[in-house]
C-alpha cells in the first residue's frame, strides 16, 4: 500500500487502465457465458444499496422483506405460494445450501452419516464442490442419447445412503430440461430429498412454457420438488452476484441453522455471513420492471436467435449436437475438432466455449448478442468450414 493518498483522478486512470483490458459484452463477442450486461435500472438500484448488510437483517429490516419479497416472488413463477430461501451469491451458493440441506436432513431424521447424492453426469461442477465440502460421495447418473437423465440409470444409483437426488432444468453445456416430472415421482416414491438447479432456465423455462414450449413440470407443482436453484443473474438481467435458493419447507433453513450470537438474530442458516442486500434490491427492481411480460419477451427474442443461428449452421454444413430446448446452440465441424475451431475463432476474436458431454462448441444465445453479431460470426463459420 502507499504510504500517502492517492488522488482520485489517478486512481480512477488507474482503474480504467485495468478495466480496458476486460471484454465488454455490449461488443458481442462473449459466446459462452451465461451471465450478461445487467439491466442499468438494475446497476441503478444495486448502487443504492451497497451499505445493507443481509447478515445482521434486525438492522436492515426494509432490505430483508426485499429479500422476502424476491423469493415470494420467484416462487410464484414456480408454483409455490410459500416458499422460504434467500438471494445468494450464484448458483454454486445456492447448490451447495441445498445439498447442505439434504444432508442435514437425512442426517437428523434418517441417521445417515456419509452419505450420497446422485447427480446426472450433466450437473454443474458445483456439486463436486459442495460434495467435497460435506464429504459426500457423488454418484454420477449416466444420461440417455438425448443427453438427459436416464432414469434407469438413476433407479439403480440408489442406496441407503442416498440424501439427494439433483436434476437440471437448463444444463450448463446444452441447455437441456432433464425428465424431472418422472424423478420427482421416483424421489417422493422413495422419501428421498429433490433438488433441481434451475439456475440458468428458471427465469425462462416458466414463461415458455406458458406460450406452448413443450417442457416437463418442472417445479414446486411436483410434490418432490423440495428446493430449487434460480439465478437472477443469468437470465434475470439483475447484476453479479444474485443466485436464488428456494425451499418448499422451513425445516430445510431450519436443520442448517447455526447460533450467531452476536447479531440481531438468533440463527443464520446461510453459508456467507455479511451478506450484500444490493443483490435482493436490484432483482425486486428488475423483475417489477420487466414484469412476466417483459421476461417473456426476451427470451422470445433470444428463442428467435437461436433458432436462426442453429438454421444457419446447418446450411452451412456443420453438425448440431441436439436441438436446442433453450437459447444454448452446441455443433461441431464436420473435421476440425471442437479445440482446434475454438482457437482458430478466438484468433478472429469470438471467445466461444467447448462443452465436454459431448464435446463440442456452445454458444449461449444471451441478451448481448445481436443478431447483426451472429451474421458476422456466421460470416467466419463459413470461412472456416
Ligand atoms: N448450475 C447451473 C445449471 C449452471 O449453469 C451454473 C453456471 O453456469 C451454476 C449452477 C453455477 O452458477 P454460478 O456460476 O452463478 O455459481
Amino acid at each position: 500500500m502507499e504510504e500517502k493518498p492517492v488522488s482520485k483522478d489517478i486512481i480512477l486512470k488507474n482503474l480504467e487502465d485495468f478495466q480496458s483490458q476486460d471484454l465488454k459484452y455490449s461488443d458481442g463477442r462473449i459466446l459462452g457465458s451465461m451471465c450478461t450486461e445487467a439491466h442499468p435500472f438494475a446497476k441503478e438500484i444495486f448502487c443504492n444499496f451497497l451499505d445493507s448488510n443481509l447478515g445482521d437483517p434486525g438492522l436492515f429490516k426494509g432490505t430483508k422483506q426485499i429479500e422476502d419479497s424476491v423469493i415470494k416472488s420467484i416462487g410464484g413463477l414456480l408454483s409455490a405460494d410459500e416458499v422460504y430461501g434467500n438471494v445468494v451469491t450464484g448458483g454454486t451458493e445456492a447448490n451447495i445450501m441445498a445439498i447442505r440441506a439434504a444432508r442435514n436432513h437425512a442426517r437428523k431424521y434418517k441417521g445417515i452419516k456419509k452419505g450420497e447424492i446422485i447427480v446426472p453426469e450433466s450437473a454443474h461442477f458445483s456439486f463436486k464442490k459442495a460434495a467435497d465440502m460435506m464429504d459426500l460421495k457423488i454418484v454420477e447418473a449416466k444420461l440417455d442419447d438425448n443427453y438427459k437423465i436416464d432414469i434407469e440409470s438413476l433407479k439403480n444409483s440408489i442406496s441407503d445412503k442416498t440424501v439427494a437426488i439433483v436434476a437440471i432444468a437448463g444444463t450448463t453445456e446444452l441447455g437441456l430440461v432433464d425428465p424431472i416430472d418422472e424423478i420427482s415421482k421416483i424421489a417422493y416414491d422413495n422419501n428421498i430429498y429433490f433438488h433441481v438447479d434451475a439456475a440458468f432456465g428458471g427465469f425462462s423455462i416458466p414463461f415458455l412454457k406458458e406460450i406452448g414450449y413443450d417442457f416437463p413440470d418442472f417445479d414446486f407443482s411436483l410434490p418432490g420438488v423440495c428446493s430449487i436453484t434460480v439465478d437472477p443473474h443469468k437470465m434475470g438481467l439483475a447484476p453479479i452476484p444474485a443466485g436464488g435458493i428456494l425451499f418448499r419447507k422451513k425445516e430445510y433453513l431450519e436443520v442448517m441453522a447455526i447460533d450467531s450470537p452476536y447479531l440481531t438474530v438468533k440463527t443464520q442458516s446461510t453459508i456467507v455471513g455479511t451478506r450484500l442486500g444490493a443483490a435482493s434490491a436490484a432483482t425486486y427492481g428488475i423483475m417489477k420492471y420487466f414484469g412476466k411480460e417483459g421476461y417473456l419477451e426476451l427470451i422470445q427474442n433470444l428463442m428467435s436467435n437461436t433458432i436462426f443461428f442453429k438454421e444457419e449452421l446447418k446450411k452451412i454444413g456443420y453438425n448440431i449436437v441436439v436441438e436446442p430446448e433453450l437459447n444454448i446452440v452446441a455443433f461441431n465441424h464436420p473435421t476440425i475438432g471442437a479445440e482446434e475451431l475454438s482457437d482458430l475463432l478466438d484468433e478472429r476474436g469470438w471467445k466461444v466455449s467447448v462443452a465436454s458431454c459431448p464435446v463440442a462448441i456452445r454458444i449461449i444465445l444471451m441478451n448481448h448478442i445481436k443478431k447483426s453479431h451472429l451474421e458476422e460470426l456466421l460470416e467466419d463459420l463459413k470461412d472456416l468450414y
